[in-house]
Order: C-alpha cells, then sequence, then structure tokens
C-alpha cells in the first residue's frame, strides 16, 4: 500500500522511476475519497491540481528527494488561490493572494499540495472541535478527538492519506494532536521558519511545522521549510544549508535532563510509565538521565493564557468585514463591524478577544499583560540554566492520552491540556513529540523532546535514534 509508506521510501521509489508520482496521488486521492468523510481532516481537496501536477513531474528524467510526494496544509497556512478559511466562518470565502514561505519552498522542492485541512477556529483550541466546519476524528479511534488545533493536518497523517503534512504550533498545536493520534509532530525554535503567510494568532509564539510518521521525514520537511526570509523580520539569519545530513542517528553521550515540574501530580500514571519507559530506551543507547529543574513552568500556562489572547486580540482586528472574507449586511459601518465580529466569529474566539483586549486595557495592563512578560522572562531563563548542563529535557507531551469530543466542556479544563507544551513557546525553544506506545485503552502515548534554540538537530538526532531502536 503505497499510502503507508513513509516519505523517505516514497522518494526512494519516485527518484528510482518504481513509481511515478500520479500513481502515489492517485492513491492518496482514492484513500481520502473512501475515507475522509469518516475522519474529516481536509476542509478541501485539489484533486486536480494534485493529478496534473504529478504528471508533469513524471515527465521528467531526474526529480529531487521531495518532488512528486504529496503533501496537506493547514487551513492557516496561505496556498495562493486557494481558500483559506482557517476553520472560522469569518474567512469562509477568503482566497489567499499569494504563498505562505513555507508552502512556496515546498512547491519550489516539488511537493504537491493536495488539500487544506481542517483546525480549531483561529487556531484556538485543543481538540478541534472549534471549527466552524466540521469535527475531525482520531483516525486511532473515531470516539476520540485528534487534539488540536492543527486536528485535520495530524489526521490526514495518521490515517494514511498522506506521508507528511503542515501544522502551526502556538502553544503546542503540532506536538499535543502528534501526540493523540500516534504521529511525530515538530515545533521548530520560534523564528527559524518563516511566519510569512501564516495566519496570526499570537505572534511571538506561532509557528510552523511538520507532521509525519518518521523523525526523518519531518527533518525532511523542517529542512525543506527553514531559513530566514525577507517577509519575516522575526525570522532567523541562521544557516539552514545541509540539515538534512546532520540528521543521523546520534543519542550516545547525549545528557537528557528530566524537568521534575513535568512529571508531578497530574499526570495520568499511563502515559507516566510509557514515557519512563521510553527514556530508559534512551539511557540503554547512551544517554544520560539526570533529574533537573524548571522552577518557573508552572507559570507558564497562566502567563500563555494572558500573552496569546492579547495578541489575539491585537491580530483579530483585522477582521472588520472591510478587507478579508465575511461582510455581514447592516445599514451602517459600526454596525457593520459589530454584526461581522458578532456573526463571524466563534464562542472561543470572542472568550478570547474579551480576554485579550481586557488585559490590555489602561488600569489592569500593568497587573496583567507587563506582569506576564517578566514573568516570560523567568521562564526564558530557566531554559537557558538548563541547557547549560543538559543537551536535551524529556516530558511527557500531554498529561493524559486523547480525551472524547465534548469531555472538556469547561475553557479552563480544555486550557489545562496544553500544560506540558505551552512552555516550549513562551520561551521559543524547539520540542518534538515522538510517538512511544499505547495506554490501556489503545490510544497512543507522546513523549516531548526539548532543546535549546535552534538545536532542531539534536532533537531529529535522538528521536531518529529512538525510533532506529
Ligand atoms: N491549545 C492551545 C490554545 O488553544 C494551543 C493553540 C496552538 O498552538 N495554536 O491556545
Amino acid at each position: 500500500m503505497l499510502n503507508k509508506l513513509n516519505l523517505t521510501d516514497l522518494s526512494a521509489k519516485l527518484q528510482r522511476k518504481e513509481i511515478s508520482s500520479f500513481e502515489l496521488v492517485s492513491n492518496c486521492l482514492k484513500e481520502i475519497k473512501a475515507n475522509d468523510q469518516k475522519i474529516g481532516a481536509f476542509l478541501e481537496v485539489f484533486e486536480e491540481d494534485a493529478l496534473n501536477q504529478a504528471k508533469e513531474i513524471d515527465k521528467k528524467e531526474k526529480i529531487g528527494p521531495l518532488e512528486g510526494i504529496p503533501i496537506a496544509i493547514k487551513d492557516a497556512i496561505l496556498v495562493k488561490g486557494k481558500r483559506n478559511t482557517c476553520g472560522s466562518k469569518i474567512l469562509e470565502n477568503y482566497i489567499a493572494a499569494y504563498d505562505a514561505t513555507a508552502v512556496k519552498k515546498l512547491k519550489d522542492a516539488g511537493m504537491i499540495i493536495i488539500g487544506k485541512t481542517n483546525m480549531d477556529e483561529f487556531a484556538m483550541g485543543s481538540s478541534t472541535e472549534t471549527s466552524a466546519f466540521q469535527k475531525t476524528k482520531n483516525p486511532v479511534n473515531l470516539e476520540y478527538v485528534p487534539g488540536g488545533s492543527s486536528g485535520g493536518s495530524v489526521a490526514s497523517v495518521s490515517a494514511n492519506f498522506v506521508p507528511v503534512s503542515l501544522g502551526s504550533d502556538t502553544g503546542g498545536s503540532i506536538r499535543q494532536p502528534a501526540a493523540f493520534c500516534g504521529v511525530y509532530g515538530l515545533k521548530p525554535t520560534y523564528g527559524r521558519v518563516s511566519r510569512y503567510g501564516l495566519v496570526a494568532l499570537a505572534s511571538s509564539f506561532d509557528c510552523i511545522g511538520p507532521f509525519a510518521r518518521s523523525a526523518e521525514d519531518c527533518a525532511w520537511i523542517f529542512s525543506a521549510i527553514a531559513g530566514n526570509d525577507l517577509n519575516d523580520s522575526t525570522s532567523s539569519k541562521l544557516d539552514t544549508q545541509n540539515l538534512i545530513e546532520q540528521i543521523l542517528p546520534v543519542i550516545k553521550g547525549l545528557k537528557i535532563g528530566l524537568p521534575k515540574e513535568c512529571f508531578g501530580d497530574g499526570i495520568n500514571k499511563e502515559v507516566k510509565e510509557k514515557v519512563e519507559l521510553a527514556i530508559k530506551k534512551l539511557e540503554k543507547l547512551g544517554a544520560h538521565i539526570s533529574e533537573v529543574s524548571l522552577p518557573h513552568s508552572k507559570y507558564a500556562l497562566a502567563v500563555y493564557y494572558i500573552l496569546l489572547p492579547a495578541e489575539a486580540s491585537a491580530n483579530l482586528a483585522r477582521f472588520d468585514g472591510v478587507r478579508y472574507g465575511f461582510s455581514a449586511k447592516a445599514e451602517n459601518l459600526i454596525s457593520n463591524y459589530l454584526k461581522t465580529r458578532a456573526q463571524g466569529f466563534g464562542d472561543e474566539v470572542k472568550r478570547r478577544i474579551m480576554l485579550g483586549t481586557y488585559t490590555l486595557s489602561a488600569g489592569y495592563y500593568d497587573a496583567y499583560y507587563k506582569k506576564a512578560q517578566q514573568v516570560r522572562t523567568k521562564v526564558v531563563e530557566d531554559y537557558k540554566k538548563v541547557f547549560e548542563k543538559v543537551d536535551l529535557l524529556a516530558t511527557p507531551t500531554t498529561p493524559t492520552t486523547a480525551f472524547k469530543f465534548g469531555e472538556k466542556a469547561d475553557p479552563v479544563e480544555m486550557y489545562m491540556n496544553d500544560i506540558l507544551t505551552v512552555s516550549a513557546n513562551v520561551a521559543g525553544v524547539p520540542a518534538i513529540s515522538i510517538p512511544v506506545g499505547f495506554d490501556s485503552k489503545k490510544l497512543p502515548v507522546g513523549m516531548q523532546l526539548v532543546a535549546n534554540h535552534f538545536e532542531e538537530t539534536k532533537l531529529l538526532q535522538a528521536a531518529k535514534a529512538y525510533e532506529t531502536l
């Protein structure tokens, strides 16, 4: 079954002309047609474009490593000429005017964009339930959520519709769904991948990254999309050439710290056991394991849920019915603004806009926004200190395995699910979720590895060593 193969294997077969891109793309489309009605990963599939592009690639004598391989894209990342809804009614009919830099790089590498995937509205959520359009089910067990906010992207890989997809991670939206659906998900260092063309949620946290069924596949996509971009002044100037060649399975002698705050109460027993077992395996491979501390990490969730709504409320001010997407019928301009936003945004988005405008308002700014920024610095310093002692950190990715639809109706309960992922975003460091087994309900468990800024190579090397076990 072609659609079950990893990108790396498909790439070898395509380059040797053992299979054609047309065959591969047709196979993916067939799987999507047969099974996506029950999964709900895609908002749109570009059948004709994908097949035409595949035909063109098949005419070439020699192709590059990513050429002719299909990829799915989260509906927050612009693909020129295609609808970009961000899971929201307010952008229901918005057509992207340009390609996101990450998408452009994938297109330049010859990858085939097969479709856009479902997500929580404006990437706010941890279950993909806040999408204005459809539910996405966890392909491992359809009664459970796939995680979020990149639920469609993770499901497209976990259900074997595509070998790889792109998601975005502002507080865990790549790693948490990867853990819930049993695949790999990489959040790069803040600034490593251009944010140009990613609909902004919280600009000082947002990152684009890959989902894949192997560490090596993550590395391929990561190295294709990383790099400086004139269109994003926060993108790093560090060299990203030859990244892929550095990603060999290396673990011997690596120092791995276990932050004691991430293994305490509130972490499900079975999750903890599976992660500890995986850490033992890393130790057997030659890693040095020690306990470390991130004393301010207990504040990271609170910091995140102050700063994220603040940034989001500012970013989302542009959706006023004038320039983008949906515009409500109204008798005058003010009423047009009000009605468009009242009808266009869902409850979670409105909740965060209200929280954000509140914490930024005169009189409250110092107590909330400024305070949270100060604590953010403390969290960053914790990481700085700990990475003087160890190369990587290992933690569970999530406190529990996947939950059922409707199970977390209380927003704060939903926010609590992000407790282990948000601090990497608060500090801007890279992190990956690796599948490390299943609980007694046969739901996947994820282990998170975290590295210092711009040390994705170390993350991917360790992940690759683990996977070759
Ligand atoms: N679940 C988190 C939130 O709701 C993370 C979202 C994300 O990373 N986009 O904010």
